[in-house]
């Protein structure tokens, strides 16, 4: 069954120490939505997605993730959180995809790509590499499958570590600063891909500087800064129209 909300993010805190990384982030997504999330090195953009593919427990507040109540503290009570088993497989249904690549190196693309079905999802190697080549086909790189890692560019790569998530068919898919890392002339094929996949009714939080991909792409824009959602909305009324001074300070720097 499909949940009304893919994330849903209701005062979500996240401590480090005595750091207060995420201090009360609210937001949503629905099912087939893409949120991009802008703001300051340091705002908290990665420990939320981080959060939200249980890489880090939240300390107060509640966080659903594909209609599953992941933690929640109840005022001044104990934190609530999802039973481990329940852990596992809502992380089967996230695909991540980081600013590095994180490909294994002594594998091929094709190899790379097969991994996790084989081996987490228990399916059989002839039918994981038919759709290890599809996906890969998918991205543009049919004629890469037998690539080592260091055989290909970083935007190969990252498209590589794109249909490797997507692989495990994932519900969601989170992508934190995807392109950060390539030369310039390397970014555009792999925002493609990030469309194409968008148009497909992919679901998909993504965190990134690219404005023009928000603008064209984004249903939503967020402008996370300080631990905490400062101003969403439609991404071209957000970019053309900043409501809050920090967004226009930010935008102002990065534009
Ligand atoms: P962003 O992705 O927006 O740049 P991050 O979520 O990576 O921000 O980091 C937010 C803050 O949390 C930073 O000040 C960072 O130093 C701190 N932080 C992140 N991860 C950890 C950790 N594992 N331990 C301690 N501090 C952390
Ligand atoms: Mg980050």
């Amino acid at each position: 069954m499909t949940p009304e909300f893919m994330v849903r993010a209701e005062n979500v805190h996240k401590r480090f120490g005595r750091t207060e990384v995420l201090r009360g982030v609210d937001l949503a997504v629905r099912p087939g939505e893409v949120m991009c999330v802008i703001g300051p090195s340091g705002s908290g953009k990665s420990t939320f997605l981080r959060c939200v593919n249980h890489l880090e427990k939240i300390d107060g507040g509640r966080l659903w993730v594909n209609g599953r109540l992941v933690g929640y503290r109840e005022k001044g009570g104990r934190l609530h959180e999802l039973p481990e088993r329940d852990v596992a497989r809502q992380r089967r249904e996230i695909g991540m995809v980081f600013q590095r690549f994180n490909l294994f190196p002594h594998m091929t693309a094709l190899q790379n790509v097969m991994e996790a079905p084989v081996q987490v999802k228990g399916r059989g190697r002839t039918e994981a590499r038919e759709q290890a080549r599809a996906l890969l086909e998918r991205v543009g790189l049919g004629d890469k499958t037998g690539s080592y890692p260091a055989q290909l560019s970083g935007g190969q790569q990252q498209r590589v570590a794109i249909a490797r998530a997507l692989a495990m068919e994932p519900a969601l898919m989170l992508f934190d600063e995807p392109t950060s890392a390539l030369d310039p002339e390397l970014v555009g094929d792999v925002l493609e891909v990030m469309k194409r996949l968008a148009l497909d009714g992919m679901t998909m939080i993504v965190v990134t500087h690219e404005m023009g991909f928000a603008r064209e792409v984004g249903d939503s824009l967020v402008f996370m800064d300080d631990g905490a959602v400062v101003e969403e909305g439609d991404p071209r009324e957000v970019l053309a129209n900043p409501s809050h001074p920090r967004t226009r300070d930010f935008l102002s720097r990065v534009l």
